[in-house]
């Protein structure tokens, strides 16, 4: 099997699943308990958050955990939006962003938020001057993505943080950092976002774990409201098992990022052999993509016939986002770029981790052109 879909989720690390294993089955005592055990495991919880935000440079209680970086999401938007009405009810986002974000916006318009969409570039960049044309005094929230899913293209958050506060200092910035997590070093230190969410699973640790780091004094509501976990602002019994396993995937996936300068080679290497091929490439084949993606498309050819093609043969890519990628309506951040209906059903999207190999991307290449031989491309 070849796996090359590390963008939808990557294989648990096998030192957090021992991790995970015996807190779930050993140490499984409710970390709001009041007995000793009960107390044992909310300090590992809070061991677990100050290792995390050492890796992440923050403080611990700028984290929040939450089950994935959908709700993350969810709560940075709908929680500001909601505790800065009085300075405003304008929101400003990208047109590339994950439905985890664009929909909560659209629901967000429904309440009566007005949002305002950076339309980015052919290559996926959002540009800092349209961005800064289009924050107003009534802005309260800016949310952009460090890295897009899709085509892998990278902004520049620290510019962004920088305009943002020149044109508004009630403005907060949220950045949906799910994909640089274990492909580029990165710090909240140096970003400057107000808020950033996290999604464990993307970087070889347990699905089910989310984080939402939230710099101090930031107004924001609850969005899981109920007993007083995560300091009251998130209800709901903690995940032990799954964010003391989230501590030890984020520390490793530092430590792994020295393997990303091979897999960035590889990636371009396989950019090469597409272009030979006759494929189009999506991603920018620059420092200024993840290393890990390579999105490219082949004209007149539907991606998910390669995919399935692919698959019939054990090598895992997929179409777009997996969360979208199960109908045939093709990519929306292709649709965005401009692209049309019928080229956004193209897409194919590899996606790597430092687990992959050269041996591998040539099996996959060999693959990809007999089946592209077979389709008569
Ligand atoms: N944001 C981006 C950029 C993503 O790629 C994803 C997952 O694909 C999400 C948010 C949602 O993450 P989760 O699966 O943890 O809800």
């Amino acid at each position: 099997m070849i796996y090359f879909d590390n963008n939808a989720s990557t294989p648990l690390d096998k030192d957090v699943a021992e991790v995970v294993l015996k807190y779930m089955c050993e140490e499984y005592a409710n970390p709001n308990s009041l007995h000793e055990f009960g107390v044992k495991m909310d300090a590992k919880i809070e061991e677990a958050r100050f290792r995390i935000a050492k890796s992440l440079g923050c403080m611990p209680f700028e984290i929040y955990f939450t089950s994935c970086a959908t709700e993350s999401i969810n709560w940075a938007l709908r929680g500001v939006c909601k505790a800065n009405t009085k300075y405003g009810k304008h929101i400003v986002s990208s047109n590339i962003e994950h439905s985890a974000t664009l929909n909560t916006l659209k629901s967000l318009e429904s309440e009566g938020f007005e949002v305002t969409y950076i339309q980015a570039d052919q290559n996926g960049e959002i540009s800092l001057e349209k961005l800064s044309k289009v924050i107003r005094e009534d802005t309260i929230l800016v949310s952009i993505m460090a890295a897009n899913n899709e085509i892998g293209t990278i902004q520049d958050i620290k510019g962004m943080s920088q305009i943002i506060k020149e044109k508004n200092k009630n403005c907060y910035f949220h950045v949906d950092a799910v994909q640089i997590a274990g492909k580029i070093n990165f710090s909240l230190k140096e970003m400057k976002c107000d808020l950033a969410s996290f999604s464990s699973h993307k970087f070889h640790g347990p699905k089910g774990v989310g984080i939402l780091f939230k710099k101090e004094r930031t107004r924001i509501f609850p969005f899981i409201t109920g007993g007083s976990q995560e300091r009251g602002m998130r209800g709901g019994t903690q995940n032990v098992p799954g964010i003391i396993g989230t501590a030890l995937a984020l520390e490793k996936s530092f430590e792994h990022l020295e393997y990303m300068k091979e897999i960035r080679n590889l990636r371009d290497f396989m950019a090469l052999e597409i272009e030979k091929m006759g494929g189009k490439i999506l991603t920018p084949i620059s420092e200024k993509s993840v290393p890990n993606t390579l999105a490219v498309f082949f004209e007149g050819v539907r991606g998910d016939i390669i995919v399935n093609a692919l698959s019939d043969e054990e090598i895992f890519v997929s179409t777009s986002a997996a969360c979208s990628s199960k109908g045939v309506s093709g990519s929306k951040v292709m649709k965005a770029l401009g692209y049309d209906n019928e080229q956004s059903k193209g897409m194919i999207r590899i996606s790597l981790s430092y687990l992959n190999n050269r041996e591998e991307t040539e099996i996959f290449l060999n693959k990809l052109k007999n089946i592209l031989v077979f389709l008569n491309f």
